[in-house]
């Protein structure tokens, strides 16, 4: 994999000099991506599942054909995709169209304490309304995810275990790791959540060897556009699925009188409530977000033709090794990777200073026009139980070279002198 001609298919990276370290974030987009969401609405542009004009159709074909893309990526069905804005949305979704109706009083979710707010407030505020017990997995003080607290946490009385497949702050877990977190769910029967924003492109994901019963991603962490994300739902879960936003498109039939939302659904006698569609629609209310789901589309097609997961993962090391070996050329500067038995590649690395906050690194690094992420990372918990304010986190994606990490150590290089 060649990261300098893959920069090239970047219009911002290639006509600036901003060395972008900030991936994890958002990563940047590609022209196949910019002109396929511009051509869709120069050429197709027409509401979905609802005109009955050739227009219409052909923005629903589409529309339906990237519902196709997201499934093949993924190994999934399109029927278990669900069109989402992001992967907070993804999250919500689970919570209030599954969980909500389904845990109760006393059921307990597991999770680990590291998680980003999207897949951690969600739950605190389910579990304060149906009164649900959350038990957090501990981080070691070396900041690896304590397996044996996560297996001894499920019991079964653990009905979610919901985690990041991999860490916004600390990068990946070894695979090992995942695989036992998965059997020990299954063992007991627990669901299983996982937040794939980080992961989804930087290690390959198959949902038919995967066990998990919920994915949830966005699209402009894998050069997509924002505004739109992914919810995958296994289809075993079909029938527990309730709905969450309310209105068009996601319901087969509607009358005036009902006063109990899903209940037709719950009774399956109420003709007078409304009859919610099958799954995926049931679960995209109003007019779906058409040119992003094209330009998640053309993403994933870029993505397809461009990169090989284990090449990426090598050209990620490659600059993991060599930015951590500059790092450590600072003895304030405390390393927030941690060391597995197994080895793991990482597309991040989080750090902080003894002697600078996180903020002016960032504020330093930024005059050299190098842009990295400093902060919380919406994950205040475990910043405070490490006892720090804020870190800085460099990201990258296939598209960061060398001369990346270079310019970034040279600005970093020249705060210390
Ligand atoms: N989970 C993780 C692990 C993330 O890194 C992010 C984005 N920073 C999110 C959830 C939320 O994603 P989004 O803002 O696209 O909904």
């Amino acid at each position: 994999m060649n990261a300098l001609h893959i920069k090239q298919d970047f219009p911002l990276l290639r006509s600036s000099s901003v060395v972008y370290l900030d991936s994890a974030a958002t990563a940047q987009k590609p022209d196949a991506v910019i002109d396929a969401i511009s051509n869709f609405y120069r050429t197709s542009n027409a509401p979905v599942h609802r005109g009955i004009y050739a227009l219409a159709e052909q923005a629903t074909q589409l529309y339906e054909d990237a519902r196709k893309a997201v499934a093949d990526f993924i190994n999934a069905e399109s029927q278990e995709i669900v069109f989402t804005s992001g992967t907070t949305d993804s999250i919500n979704m689970v919570a209030y169209a599954w969980a909500a109706d389904t845990l109760k009083e006393g059921d307990e979710i597991v999770l680990p304490e590291s998680e980003h707010h999207a897949n951690l407030l969600v739950w605190q505020q389910l579990a304060h309304r149906n009164k649900l017990v959350i038990n957090y997995v501990k981080l070691t003080d070396d900041f690896k995810l304590d397996l044996n607290d996560f297996l001894q946490k499920i019991t079964h009385k653990t009905k979610l275990v919901t985690f990041a497949l991999s860490s916004h702050i600390f990068g990946n877990y070894p695979q090992e790791y995942i695989r036992a977190i998965i059997a020990k769910a299954h063992e007991v029967g627990a669901k299983i959540l996982c937040d794939a924003a980080q992961a989804v492109g930087h290690m390959k994901i198959d949902m038919q060897l995967s066990g998990i019963d919920f994915l949830a991603f966005s699209g402009h962490k894998i050069f997509g556009p924002t505004g739109i994300g992914v919810l995958y739902v296994n289809k075993k879960n079909f029938s527990a699925m309730g709905v969450y936003r309310i209105g068009g498109g996601m319901v087969q039939s509607a009358q005036l009188g009902c006063t109990q939302l899903g209940c037709a659904q719950l009774s399956g006698e109420q003709l007078s409530c409304p009859e919610w569609k099958e799954m995926p629609y049931r679960l995209e209310a109003g007019t779906p977000p058409i040119a992003q789901a094209i330009g998640l589309h053309a993403a994933l097609s870029y993505f397809k033709e461009k990169i090989v997961y284990q090449e990426l993962a090598e050209h990620e090391d490659t600059l993991t090794k060599h930015l951590l070996e500059r790092l450590k050329k600072h003895d304030d500067i405390v390393i927030m990777q941690p060391r597995y038995e197994q080895p793991v590649h990482n597309h991040l690395v989080s750090f902080y200073s003894k002697k600078f906050h996180a903020h002016d690194i960032a504020a330093w690094l930024s005059q050299y026009n190098v842009a990295v992420r400093a902060g919380h990372h919406c994950a205040q918990p475990i910043h405070q139980r490490l006892g720090i304010v804020a870190s800085v986190r460099v990201s990258f994606h296939a598209y960061t070279t060398m001369h990346d990490i270079d310019m970034l150590c040279h600005a970093l290089d020249q705060l210390y002198k």
